[in-house]
């Protein structure tokens, strides 16, 4: 005999068909809860999707320390070659609503949250090692304009051109996006980067500046716009699909991590601002160094439990890895763990996606809404620290070593500098070769085809002090766009009040 279906509360449930009506065609009695339950449950089985990277695909696997790190940190997941750590992965677009298609053009969430002896690192990054703004004041206008315009209610390329005219530094990551790596295959087919600076500490308190890379074993592989329309068109979960495919024959993405690594003071001399999540940090000057193999080998037995309700944040960190001056992270810190503790209550870090595997969780945060897990230290006396009852103390040991940068507030100005423009000029130069730039030049003129010619002229003229032959290019498609070209993003009509 199976199991005995049961209320929620444990009791056995006599019928699950059958509604119980005061006689045989009589109404539907109140006293048929189960009923109640199972339509009020229902009513109650979506939480708010996130703000920004609400449609998301997840694995679960494990990471392998490959090489020796221990000269740059103490984080004990890195502690020596062999040692694995569980991982939960969830990669995802950023704009699109749930239901977005998978394929379309816009930016990946790479996110890793790996389960340490000593609580949980989330790498939270993109597949890009950059971002459109450099401070956070301009992270909710930049994102208003990547979602609906509020009386059309449809995406729009003239809000996105126009703030993006507005904060020129964004032409770096504009590129990339409109550049072939805009539409990855699928997730195993792109990088991931941990995009910000972070730092890392070793046992003598020595601070390195540290950019995370994990770089796809599987080969880059895109889309063109032609082929992910056609694509779209048979099928809007092809990442999902690929995902489990894969994973389910046994054919597991990997990636390889690999660190740059900055002396703490070097950031002081460096032309650029080093802490600006607009710039990379050159593999010239900052070579990578292998770190680890990250394999993703699991799709999790449920996707609510696991994807849906994992919660990333750069505030969670370990001993042994820490922040930067980087303003977008320092902002991130607070806004992603809040976004959790808005999405899915006070007591998130409970759930299952995201307890901690090794680490013991011993806090004072004890009430709320879903106190569903046990957090007692043996004593009901130690409620509050300092107690004298045996309750959790803080460990000075794990003390982060003090910031030794002389910081020039200059370079942290929200300001056009010349310097903006010379990365995306070397990506443009001298990284892509001349198809890549015809699918850049053709991608932009059809994302911008929408817009009116005020905000076009504003983008070109951003364009042209990246390279003249970007603007030309741009601007000779958008004269002559080939048939072909399909429009990427979202075909609709500026609205009227630009024009
Ligand atoms: P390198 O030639 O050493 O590195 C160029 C990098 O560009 C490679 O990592 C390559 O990634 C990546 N790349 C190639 N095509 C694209 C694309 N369409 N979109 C995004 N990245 C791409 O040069 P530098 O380190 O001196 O950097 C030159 C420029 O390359 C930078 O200004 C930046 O725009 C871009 N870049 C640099 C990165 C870095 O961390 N230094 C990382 C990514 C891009 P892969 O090896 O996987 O093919």
């Amino acid at each position: 005999m199976a199991d005995r279906l049961t209320t929620t509360a444990g009791a056995p449930v006599p019928s699950n068909d059958t509604t119980k009506t005061a006689g045989s065609r009589g109404p539907t009695l109140l006293e048929d809860y189960q009923l109640i339950e199972k339509l009020a449950h229902q009513n109650r089985e979506r939480i708010p999707e996130r703000v920004v990277h609400a449609k998301g695909w997840g694995l679960q696997g494990r990471f392998t320390v490959t090489q020796d790190i221990t000269r740059y940190t103490c984080a004990k997941l890195f502690s020596e070659v062999g040692k694995t750590t569980d991982v939960l992965s969830r990669w995802s677009t950023v704009a699109g609503e749930q239901g977005a298609a998978d394929a379309e053009r816009d930016v990946r969430g790479f996110s890793l949250k790996f389960y340490t002896e000593e609580g949980n690192w989330d790498m939270v990054g993109n597949n890009t090692p950059i971002f459109f703004v450099r401070d956070a004041y301009k992270f909710p206008d930049f994102i208003r304009t990547q979602k609906r315009h509020p009386k059309t209610n449809l995406r729009s390329p003239e809000a996105m051109f126009d703030f993006w005219a507005a904060q020129p530094e964004s032409v770096h990551q504009v590129t990339i996006l409109m550049s072939d790596r805009g539409i990855p295959k699928n997730p195993a087919h792109m990088n991931g980067y941990g995009s910000h600076t972070y730092s890392f500490y070793n046992a003598e308190g020595e601070r390195f500046w540290v950019k995370f890379h994990f770089l796809t074993q599987q080969g880059h592989e895109h889309y063109t716009n032609a082929e992910a329309e056609e694509l779209i068109g048979k099928t809007r979960e092809s990442y999902q699909e690929d995902l489990y495919n894969m994973v389910e024959a046994g054919d597991f993405p990997k990636w390889t991590m690999h660190i740059q690594v900055m002396p703490e003071l070097e950031a002081e001399r460096l032309e650029f601002n080093p802490f600006d999540l607009t710039k990379v940090w050159p593999h010239g000057d900052y070579p990578l160094i292998e770190v680890g193999e990250l394999e993703m080998n699991t799709v999790p037995e449920n996707y609510f439990q696991m994807v849906e309700n994992a919660a990333y944040s750069p505030s969670n960190k370990v001993p042994g890895i820490g922040y930067s001056p980087d303003k977008m992270l320092q902002a991130r810190v607070f806004s992603y763990a809040d976004a959790h503790r808005y999405r899915l209550g006070t007591h998130y870090e409970a759930l299952p996606a995201n307890a901690p595997h090794a680490a013991n969780v011993q806090h004072y945060h004890k009430d709320g809404a879903m106190r569903f897990f046990t957090n007692d230290f043996g004593n009901p006396d130690a409620y509050y620290e300092p107690n004298q009852y045996g309750g959790p103390v803080a460990d000075a040991s794990v003390e982060e070593p003090p910031l030794r940068l002389n910081e020039d507030a200059a370079r942290y100005r929200q300001v056009e500098q010349d310097i903006d423009y010379v990365q995306p000029r070397a990506l443009y130069a001298e990284v892509m070769d001349q198809g890549e730039r015809d699918r850049l030049h053709s991608n932009m003129a059809a994302a911008m085809a929408p817009c009116s010619e005020s905000v076009k002229e504003r983008w070109y003229a951003v364009l042209g002090k990246v390279h003249p032959d970007y603007e030309a290019g741009v601007r000779a498609c958008a004269e002559n766009p080939k048939e072909a070209v399909a429009i990427p993003v979202t075909p609709e009509t500026p609205v009227e009040a630009a024009e």
